[in-house]
């Protein structure tokens, strides 16, 4: 089956940037149905722009950028939300309300007035037993949580995810990872920008980017088969 019958995301030859400065330079990706994609790069490598031009946060000033059948290149941001394309940002966890306020507002504000509790809940277990605590309670790793809590509210088919590991103990960071795997276990799409190549155990499929440029995609396999990615990535000979 050719990779098209089966994409959720395709992104063709995206360039983007801030005023007179170009960051990326035709960006190919795509994301199947239920699978887990890894946007792998360094610090400035344009990660983050590329996923704010996917959800429509900046605009895509070249290529574009279809959700299933639909062109969403030009859509407002709560358009692709709509046709199910979240992005995580745990910046809109508000601190003084509780958990479960937290998760209602972020479904509400998703469309989705009446979120699952009880399936969010049974994925995170800690979100449970403090949903009636102040979200400015939790740690980190738990607010993490809810950050990825309140973007599953909204039901989405796929999760776009910027630097999940940022800030967390590498305790937090496998407990992400196992997160994630049981997300993608659900049949969830993930999308994870990230420079930590731990995430890569998740991953089905890798695209590396540098400079604003995709340098490479593949599987994982065919990332640790290529002796100049592995050396960089991996530090290994
Ligand atoms: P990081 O892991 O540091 O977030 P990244 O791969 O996500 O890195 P971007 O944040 O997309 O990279 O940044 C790519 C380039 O765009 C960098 O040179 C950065 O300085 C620049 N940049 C990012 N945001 C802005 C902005 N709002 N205005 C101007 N330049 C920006």
């Amino acid at each position: 089956m050719p990779p098209e019958a089966t994409s959720l995301l395709t992104a063709e030859a995206v360039n983007a940037g801030y005023g007179t400065m170009q960051v990326l330079w035709g960006v190919d990706l795509d994301v199947r149905a239920g699978e887990t994609v890894l946007l792998l790069g360094t610090n400035g490598a344009g990660k983050t722009t590329f996923l704010k031009s996917l959800v429509g946060l900046i605009e895509a000033r070249h290529g574009s950028i279809r959700l299933g059948e639909a062109d969403v290149t030009r859509m407002r941001s709560s358009e692709r939300m709509r046709l199910g394309m979240t992005y995580m940002s745990e910046l809109a966890v508000f601190p003084d309300l509780s958990i479960e306020e937290n998760i209602r507002i972020g479904a509400q504000a998703l469309g989705h007035p009446n979120p699952k509790l009880n399936d969010l809940y049974e994925i995170f277990p800690v979100l449970r037993e403090k949903r009636r605590a102040p979200a400015s309670s939790l740690s980190g790793g738990q607010r993490k949580m809810l950050g990825i809590a309140k973007a599953l509210a909204a039901e989405p088919r796929l999760l776009v995810m910027d630097e999940p590991s940022a800030g967390l103990s590498p305790l937090f960071v496998k407990e992400v990872i196992r997160i994630l795997s049981d997300l993608r276990g659900r049949g969830l799409a993930l999308l994870i920008a990230e420079q930590n190549i731990a995430f890569l155990e998740v991953a089905s499929r890798v695209f590396v980017l540098e400079g604003g440029r995709i340098r490479f995609s593949g599987t994982v396999a065919e990332m640790t088969d290529n002796d100049a990615l592995r050396q960089a990535y991996f530090g290994l000979k």
